[in-house]
């Protein structure tokens, strides 16, 4: 696939790697035209391409980081408000995950029920 020149009516100027003959501009979000072929590297000519790159890699980062960190605060909060460390984790259909303490009552029962399934499977396995 061939490296191609873009260029948006708002004079921002990029390279990319498609076949498309337009792309949306990632400074107005209007139409950038496709406008000649690029025969060099942008990694190797460097530039303006590499700062693109860099600036949708910290921007992909941060929004990565923003979810973890909004995770972090929620079972920091679960924690604070039940006085219990361990906790259930249960994923909801917003792409959040909400926590439920897990009781030393139900750590004993999950522990007794692994040893009972173990024990189960061990048989099953004669
Ligand atoms: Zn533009």
């Amino acid at each position: 696939m061939p490296m191609y020149n873009f260029k948006c009516a708002c004079g921002l100027r990029l390279e990319r790697l498609t076949t498309e003959t337009s792309i949306i501009c990632p400074n107005c979000s209007g139409v950038a035209q496709r406008d000649s072929v690029n025969l060099i590297s942008p990694v190797v000519a460097g530039g303006t391409p590499a700062e693109d790159i860099d600036k949708t890699v910290g921007r992909d980062a941060d929004k990565r980081w923003g979810k973890y960190n909004d995770r972090f605060l929620d079972k920091k909060k679960a924690r604070e408000d039940s006085g219990q460390h361990a906790m259930s984790a249960m994923p909801t259909p917003d792409g959040k995950v909400h926590y439920t303490p897990i009781s030393k009552e139900d750590i004993t029962q999950r522990k007794e029920l692994t040893k009972v399934l173990e024990g189960s499977k061990v048989l099953s396995d004669l």
